[in-house]
């Protein structure tokens, strides 16, 4: 399939038309933000090897946090150009709540614990980056011994992101990384499955953890590991290793630290056999990095891809967008205007680590119970997944 017959069949997917129909062409400038033409044109990244909102031409438009695609369909579908509607029901726009499982708890057993020592303390660069290493982590080190524990309690975190959604009455993607890690990164998590921790007021595996979120409804999905971005063998060892906690096939992913490298993550997500993926946004800003928020197959991987519109971390941390409640509440509300108006998808990540703050817990309820009252259909990354097939079969 050429690059014009991706963006033709794309154009018709959305718009929800039959094969062979007529379909309007994609402006040129937003086939480029779709396609991600920029992350090849520059071979800039931060200091973590990330494309970041920064360097996008969007952001110095001013149209980072408008969802350009999605309004550019919306105003075919006036013109008359619209077929089978986007969502199922007569819902006008969707809301898909993830986790990124990061953390556990803010306490780590002992084995974790000197994982996350040997990761800081592990010098890169000779022996300069060695003494930088330790001059660095140390410190960070030994203040994350006092948080040893030997069962870490998931209450306040795992348990309180599972129990708001059982009171809400919605099912969410949670991604879990595994241990070990091949050539792990100072950014990596650090738990294995077998570890242990308290789940429920009982002493229990990470595996079984996994197991109970899965038996709760919610999909299960891989966190791929940093280096996996770039390491198809590696990826598909965690993939594997995570089924066999689960004991069932694993289709969804996001890239820990959104590590997604434009020519090579999506062709290794797919030959390790996942089929959806949730990297595509920014650890520093909400926003459209591709200029929507509506699944996509990506091209020429054919991954489903959900962008990522916001995360907590870049709404409230300091260095990112560094919002109090209330102006987060305020930027992601306007979000779903634009999303909810041009029938488009909130993707929403809210790590269970950070739930201990209580500001992570209200966005989560205003920014859920805001899509819910606005009749969104809420879905997982696999349900979004299933829907997307099914229609894309039924338009031929
Ligand atoms: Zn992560």
């Amino acid at each position: 399939m050429t690059r014009e017959e991706y963006l033709r069949d794309m154009v018709r997917l959305w718009l929800g038309l039959p094969a062979g129909a007529e379909v309007p062409p994609l402006p040129d400038h937003l086939a480029a933000r779709l396609l991600r033409d920029e992350e090849r044109a520059s071979h800039h990244r931060d200091q973590w090897g990330c494309w970041e909102f920064g360097f996008s031409d969007a952001h110095h438009r001013g149209a980072l946090l408008v969802p350009e695609i999605d309004q550019w369909l919306a105003d075919r579908r006036a013109a008359g150009c619209g077929g089978t509607p986007m969502w199922p029901d007569g819902h006008g726009f969707a809301l898909a709540v993830s986790h990124d499982v990061d953390d556990l708890s803010h306490h780590v057993t002992p084995a974790q614990w000197a994982r996350v020592a040997r990761l800081r303390l592990a010098g890169r660069g000779g022996v300069k980056g060695r003494l930088r290493a330790l001059a660095e982590g140390l410190p960070v080190t030994a203040w994350q011994a006092l948080a040893i524990r030997p069962a870490p309690d998931l209450a306040a975190t795992v348990e309180r992101a599972l129990d708001i959604e059982a009171e809400l009455g919605i099912a969410a993607s949670w991604f879990f990384t595994v241990w070990p890690i091949s050539h792990a990164s100072p950014y990596d998590c650090t738990y294995d499955p077998d570890d242990p921790c308290t789940f429920r007021g009982r002493r229990a595996t990470v595996a079984e953890v996994i197991r109970a979120v899965a038996q709760a409804g919610h999909d299960v999905g891989l966190h791929g590991s940093y280096p996996t971005a770039a390491d198809g063998d590696a990826l598909a060892a965690e993939k594997a290793r995570l089924e066999r906690v689960l004991g069932r096939t694993v289709a969804s992913t996001r890239q820990h630290w959104l590590h997604w490298l434009v020519d090579e993550t999506p062709g290794h997500q797919a030959a390790a056999g996942l089929m959806i993926d949730g990297t595509l946004g920014f650890n520093g800003s909400a926003g459209f990095r591709a200029g929507t928020s509506l699944p996509f197959p990506s091209w020429p991987s054919g991954i489903l891809e959900i962008p990522l519109t916001v995360m907590d971390a870049a709404l409230f941390r300091p260095g990112a967008m560094g919002l109090d409640l209330d102006l987060a509440v305020t930027v992601v509300g306007q979000m779903i205007e634009r999303i909810a108006a041009a029938g488009g998808l909130l993707s929403l990540l809210i790590h269970p680590g950070q739930l201990t703050d209580p500001k992570v817990e209200t966005l989560m309820r205003r920014v859920i119970g805001q899509c819910l009252d606005r009749g969104a259909w809420t879905a997982t990354h696999a349900a979004i997944l299933a829907h997307w097939n099914r229609r894309a079969a039924r338009l031929g």
